[in-house]
Parts: C-alpha cells; sequence; structure tokens
C-alpha cells in the first residue's frame, strides 16, 4: 500500500546535507532507474508482501513517493518507467504519487532539464499520473540559499509553484528550514507570510539540524557561520504554529502543516468543487501511523514487520546486487513486540491528534494501557501528554519536549 523510491542521485550536495545522495552521477540514471524496475519486479514476487495486510485503522490512500537525493532530475520517461513497474504493486489510479523536486534542477541558468522549462516538465508529471508535488524550497534569502548550497534563487522557487499550479498540481508541499545561517524571528515571519499567501496546501518546516562531517557544520565550527541559539529556533517554531494557524493552514504533525481549499480534488471525490478533507501528505502519514511500507532503491528503507530493512546505500554494489538477481539489502532488523509497540507510539505522537487507542490495539494487537499505562500517566503528571476520549496526545509542552517524551516509550 505504501512504496518509497530512492533517487540518490544530485546535482551538486548542499552544505547542510547528510542524506544518502551522490552528485555529478547523473549519466549513471538510466541504469540506475532499470535497476530500480527490476527491484520492483521482483518484490511483485515476494510472498510474504503478497499476503501483507493495510494494519491502519484510519482511511489512509495507497501512496507512492519518489524521494531523495533529487527525483526532479528524472527524465519523465524515467519517471513514466519507474511508476510502470511500481504499479505491479500500488494501485496507481487510487493512489497518491508524489514526487520531490528541487527548483535548481529546473530553473534558472544550471538548470539541465530533460524538459525545456519546469512547466513542461510538471505537465508531463501530471500525464504520468504524479499528483502531488514537493518543492525543496528551504529559505526565500538568496545569500542563504547561497550558504545553504542550493542552486536555485528566491525567484526562481516562485516560479516553480507558479509553474506547478499551472500544470494542475492542486497537492504543493514546499519544504522549508528554520533556524538558518544569520536568520532572525522578522526574516522567518516575512517568510511564512509570504508562502502562504502562495497557491499551496502543505509546508513541512524542519529546524535546522547541524550534521556532522558535512560543509556547514565545519564553517559553523571555525566560526565562519552563526546560527541562532535554541531560545530563537523554538521561537520560530511558535512563530510558524501562529502565523500559519492565521493563513487557514492546520498543524497536523509536529512539523507538518495542510490547508484545504476549495478546488483541490480528491480521487475519491472526482466530481466538483466540494468541501474534502484535509490535504495531508497520506504517505508521510503512513510513517506516522507505523503501518508497513516497502523502500526500494539505493539507501531505501522499508519495514515489513516482523522486520525494518535498510538497502545498500553503495550505488555499484546496489546495481550489481539487483543485476545478480539478489535482494539489494544491507540490513535487516528484527522487530519485536515491543519495539513495534514503542515505535507506534513515538512516531504516533508525532501527530497533532495523537494516537488513537484503537490504532494502537489494531497495529499491536494488545490495549496501549496494558503496555504503557504506568509511562502514561507519569508523562500526564507532567504535563506532557493529554488524554481525549480516543486518543492519547502531546501537550503544547510535550511539542516542545518531545524527544523527552519519546524516549519514555523505549
Ligand atoms: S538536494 Fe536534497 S538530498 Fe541533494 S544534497 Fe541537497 S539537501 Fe541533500
Amino acid at each position: 500500500m505504501h512504496l518509497y523510491i530512492h533517487i540518490p542521485f544530485c546535482r551538486r550536495r548542499c552544505t547542510y546535507c547528510g542524506f544518502c545522495s551522490s552528485a555529478g552521477l547523473e549519466h549513471r540514471l538510466d541504469a540506475y532507474v532499470r535497476a530500480v524496475c527490476a527491484e520492483l519486479a521482483a518484490l511483485r514476487e515476494d510472498v510474504r508482501i503478497q499476503t501483507g495486510r493495510l494494519s491502519s485503522s484510519l482511511d489512509l490512500r495507497p501512496t507512492i513517493f519518489l524521494g531523495g537525493g533529487t527525483p526532479s532530475l528524472l527524465s519523465p520517461a524515467q519517471v513514466g518507467a519507474i511508476l510502470q513497474a511500481a504499479s505491479a504493486l500500488v494501485p496507481l489510479e487510487q493512489a497518491e504519487i508524489t514526487l520531490e523536486a528541487n527548483p535548481g534542477t529546473l530553473m534558472g541558468p544550471v538548470g539541465r532539464s530533460p524538459c525545456a522549462t519546469s512547466l513542461a516538465y510538471f505537465r508531463s508529471l501530471r500525464t504520468l499520473g504524479v499528483n502531488r508535488l514537493s518543492l525543496g524550497v528551504q529559505s526565500l534569502h538568496d545569500p542563504t540559499l547561497r550558504i545553504l548550497g542550493r542552486l536555485h534563487t528566491a525567484a526562481e522557487a516562485r516560479q516553480c509553484v507558479d509553474d506547478a499550479s499551472r500544470a494542475g498540481f492542486q497537492a504543493i508541499n514546499l519544504d522549508f528550514i528554520f533556524g538558518l545561517p544569520g536568520q532572525t524571528c522578522a526574516d522567518w515571519a516575512t517568510t511564512l507570510d509570504t508562502v502562504a499567501a502562495w497557491d499551496i496546501n502543505h509546508l513541512s518546516l524542519y529546524s535546522l539540524i547541524l550534521e556532522e562531517h558535512t560543509a556547514l557544520f565545519a564553517q559553523v565550527m571555525r566560526g565562519e557561520v552563526d546560527l541562532p541559539d535554541h531560545d530563537t529556533t523554538a521561537a520560530m517554531y511558535e512563530l510558524a504554529m501562529e502565523r500559519l494557524a492565521g493563513a487557514g493552514f492546520v498543524h497536523y504533525e509536529l512539523s507538518n502543516w495542510a490547508r484545504a481549499s476549495r478546488g483541490y480534488l480528491s480521487p475519491r471525490w472526482p466530481s466538483g468543487e466540494i468541501e474534502v478533507p484535509l490535504p495531508v501528505c497520506h504517505h508521510n502519514v503512513a510513517y506516522w501511523l507505523n503501518v508497513d511500507y516497502l523502500g526500494v532503491g539505493a539507501g531505501g528503507h522499508g519495514h515489513i514487520y516482523p522486520e525494518r530493512y535498510a538497502n545498500l546505500t553503495d550505488l555499484d554494489a546496489y546495481l550489481a546486487a539487483v543485476q545478480q538477481g539478489r535482494r539489494p539489502v544491507e540490513v535487516v532488523t528484527p522487530l519485536s513486540p515491543s519495539d513495534l509497540a514503542a515505535e507506534t507510539m513515538f512516531m504516533g505522537l508525532r501527530l497533532v491528534e495523537g494516537v488513537r487507542f484503537a490504532h494502537f490495539r489494531c497495529r499491536c494487537g494488545v490495549e496501549m494501557e496494558a503496555v504503557y499505562g504506568e509511562v502514561l500517566r507519569e508523562l500526564e503528571g507532567l504535563g506532557l501528554l493529554e488524554r481525549t476520549t480516543d486518543a492519547v496526545r502531546l501537550t503544547n509542552r510535550g511539542r516542545m519536549l518531545g524527544n523527552q517524551v519519546f524516549a519514555s516509550f523505549l
């Protein structure tokens, strides 16, 4: 029901990035796409997957998520080939199909997309069935974008959003980072107010995580770049909650906001303008509900209880394994019932509505109270958790101390 496809290619490494991806290997994309298609075909024969079940009690659509890396380096023909292969596992016509796009691969002087413009590229994606775009904008401040090593300018990001909209995308997410070098709360407020006026229905906002072994980490250590302190970053998060609520966005997960708007047509209701459910990212909601999903591609991760697996990250090793008909898996982690219960709690508590008792029972086969009664009472006593009639969720204070709460379930 849920399929993640990793595209570990980037045109250039961003200075803060710790993800699994390589720059300058785009000439190998064709071979990579053939391998991903072969891995998908092999998964179709996997008996465990054929007998898999949707373990959520919630109403989730099937999903395919092309993430990276930079999936927008794929040509429309390559995206089409992958979706064709994926259709053996996930029913495309009902699915939320998301592609992560980097405006820098589509716009401006560095743009060398197989399509002449982002508008043409997005139109091709729509024709192929991609119905959700996630654009990595990160900042609207050009000097900061340069420090981050991004390829685009703020104006090009804006052009990309407009083109996505003109191409017919009604589900558009933008990724932003806050707590950036030199950023103030006033800068961040301006960014929030600006993007809230754009034709988008989803925002993912993450505070900068300074990863060791990145160029930005080294710059900060050498004192060349200053980051806002923790209190300022926390204030930026609160500012996002306040400003986006005022702009009609619903905060549904710690880092995610969605805005229902007239004209957003869910495939479940294809005939006309109607009030529709909140356009959350169904694929990510599947992660937060801790349901089973497949991950393919080099560095892809999957979770089919009772195990979690990580594919080979090395591109050559991945291609060789697939060519030899082997499963390209590097690590398999067995999961116990208590792992499943803990993950269902700390992933689910990221959702603002919390973890429903019925969902926990459905996923873990046991009542939440029986496993965590004592922990829940302790966290409630600290003012970090609260119960509703059908769920347990973080309080506002708990949201600010999420990691402390999550650790209680481990
Ligand atoms: S485009 Fe994304 S995956 Fe690639 S280097 Fe930049 S942040 Fe990392």
